[in-house]
């Protein structure tokens, strides 16, 4: 049976009449978070029946929560295959509130969701690539990560959340179920999340890049580039050989950008690889007439990782060389640092002690 968090709207009033009806479902299911059809009141009996017979609304579960010192709490879900995914809320900003108790502005939060069960990508540096691929999620299993995190921590209704597909796995490599879960995402009688909220991260499946910018779902795109020629960037995501980072750069040139926003090239800076000024000089040079920003990303180390975290006076070298030359540059702030928040490790932790125990 399939999950109803799998269907868009449309689909779901072919087979659900009359029409309001799926309104007031998608108003339950999204806006109420309710997980359970007999809660869903102002729906008629025997409707609620035929949901129960032909959907599943609760198979996944919340499998365990770490919660770092800074606020970001990790996610891991089990799916109902037994199949687990991490998910992650970051806390952006805290809640402003001024000596009478009046909130001056409200927190904002990001989370950060998974794609696949695993990647087919094999980055070397990359803890998800460590256990290959296992499957593509469905758009329900996608959509479901925000559901359960906003219902978890009484995220409000109409507060909004910015959502990344940094999680595990390659957005692009799980197309028609990625621009499922945006249009659900985006769906006013629903989550309402705007597509400016939204960022596909990508190692660079440039075709599909294209695919993508054809749609156009208003989705900001995230490159995760990490190195400026293609010989090394080879060794760090394989798949380059595919494509190359000629082709991702033309990709990026059509893909339809915010007049407000910019494309977010990630630069993941591992020690004595790809942290020296040489790199950032060609990273200026190609970025060279795209409307760009950079995210410096220290290498988070994991157990058996051959590469090493760079040292801070680098990478601040690194960002003030691309900063002086007019390239907007971040370092992405290292959150949730005492849970291992980088996607995969959560998970792999989980796998090793079911491993010890069976
Ligand atoms: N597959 C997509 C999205 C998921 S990976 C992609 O590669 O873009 C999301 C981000 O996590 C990528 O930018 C990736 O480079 C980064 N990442 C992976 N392993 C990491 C590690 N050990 N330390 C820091 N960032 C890492
Ligand atoms: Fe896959 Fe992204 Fe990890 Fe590479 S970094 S293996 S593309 S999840």
């Amino acid at each position: 049976m399939n999950l109803i968090y799998d269907y868009l709207d449309t689909e779901l009033e072919e087979s659900i009449k009359p029409k309001f009806r799926v309104k007031q479902i998608y108003n339950w299911l999204y806006k109420k978070y309710v997980n359970n059809f007999d809660e869903m009141k102002n729906l008629p009996k025997n409707l609620k029946e035929e949901l129960k017979d032909k959907f599943e609304i609760d198979n996944i579960k919340i499998a365990d929560i770490q919660e770092a010192s800074d606020g970001t709490k990790k996610y891991l879900f089990k799916l109902s295959d037994g199949h687990t995914i991490e998910t992650v809320l970051l806390k952006m900003k805290e809640k402003v509130i001024d000596k009478d108790g009046k909130v001056l502005s409200g927190e904002k939060f990001t989370v950060c969701i998974s794609s696949q069960v695993g990647c087919k990508v094999g980055c070397s540096f990359c803890f998800t690539a460590k256990g290959g691929f296992i499957r593509n999620l469905s758009a329900g299993e996608i959509v479901y990560q925000i559901l359960a995190i906003k219902r978890d921590n009484n995220i409000v209704e109409n507060k909004s959340v910015n959502i990344v597909y940094m999680g595990m796995g390659e957005p692009l490599d799980n197309f028609d179920n990625l621009v499922k879960s945006i249009k659900i995402f985006t769906n006013l009688d629903g989550l309402a999340i705007a597509p400016r909220r939204q960022t596909i991260s990508t190692s660079g499946l440039s075709s599909k890049i294209e695919k993508l910018g054809k749609l156009n779902l208003g989705v900001n795109i995230a490159i995760s580039l990490h190195a400026v020629d293609d010989e090394l960037r080879e060794e760090l995501i394989p798949m380059n050989r595919a494509y190359n980072i000629k082709s991702i750069i033309d990709a990026i040139k059509k893909y339809p950008i915010d007049e407000r926003k910019r494309v977010m090239f990630e630069y993941l800076i591992i020690k004595d690889v790809n942290d020296d000024l040489a790199s950032a000089k060609k990273l200026v040079k190609l970025l060279n007439g795209i409307k760009a920003k950079v995210n410096l990303i220290y290498f988070n180390p994991h157990e058996g990782s051959i590469y090493q975290r760079p040292t801070n006076k680098k990478v601040n070298e690194f960002q003030e060389f691309l900063h002086n030359r007019g390239l907007l540059c971040t370092i992405r702030e290292s959150k949730g640092i005492d849970i291992d928040a980088a996607c995969g490790q959560l998970r792999e932790k989980e796998l090793k002690e079911k491993r010890l125990f069976t």
